[in-house]
């Protein structure tokens, strides 16, 4: 972790301790650029800024304030039935636990752990692309998915880091440690089994071509 650090600072991904909006704009992410997450949940929220508000709005204007996000016509369902749901259930404010965040419309593991993390800054994994690739090259978890990758990393890590590591690695992967990874000059080479990887088939690339020229 100390390594990864030397490249990145981490981020707070939502910049905001307030529930409702890091639910919203979670809900809005999915599938969905982080540029236009940021300006489609920004719309929404400056003519919806509360769930009672939002739970009144048609699902047609919700579409429009949340296009071009990814299945802007679920997300709008999924908004409207939400805001519903934490008036009439939960007082209208966002829940605190993960059992009640998975059981609103729209929301899994990852949207729930967020809202937790960010909303209500109680530890949780939010396993997403970046966690789950990043994790498993490291060598932490074998996993095949990020769900899969959030319930493993809760196991081994200890409960004080579980949100720092989305916002360290969310902008390590954007930085190096992407679909195609930069493992040469990595601060955290040394220690992950990808890098460690890397560094013997680089080393004997290198001997081979010096044996070419003898
Ligand atoms: S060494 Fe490569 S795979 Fe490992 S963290 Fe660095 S960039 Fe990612």
């Amino acid at each position: 972790m100390s390594a990864i650090r030397l490249e990145v600072r981490p981020g707070r991904r939502w910049g905001s301790r307030n529930p409702f909006r890091v639910l919203v704009g979670a809900l809005v992410s999915s599938r969905t650029r982080d540029r236009v997450t940021g300006e489609a949940t920004a719309r929404l929220l400056a003519i919806a800024p509360v769930p009672s508000v939002l739970a009144r709005l048609p699902t047609g204007r919700i579409a429009r304030a949340v296009y071009p996000a990814g299945f802007y016509r679920t997300k709008a369902r999924h908004l409207k039935e939400l805001a519903i749901i934490l008036g009439e259930v939960h007082g209208g404010s966002v829940p605190r636990d993960g059992k009640s965040l998975r059981a609103l419309p729209g929301v899994g593991p990852k949207v729930a752990a967020l809202t937790m993390a960010e909303g209500h800054g109680i530890p949780a994994v939010c396993a997403d692309i970046h966690v789950h690739r990043i994790s498993n090259r490291l060598g932490l978890v074998r996993t095949r998915d990020p769900g899969q990758t959030q319930v493993a990393l809760e196991k081994i890590l200890p409960r004080k880091p579980w949100s720092g590591w989305n916002r360290l690695l969310v902008p390590f992967g954007q930085a190096r440690c992407g679909s195609r990874p930069r493992c040469a000059g990595c601060p955290a080479r040394r220690s992950c089994a990808t890098g460690i990887k890397w560094g013997r088939m680089a080393r004997r690339g290198a001997a081979g071509r010096k044996e070419g020229k003898t």
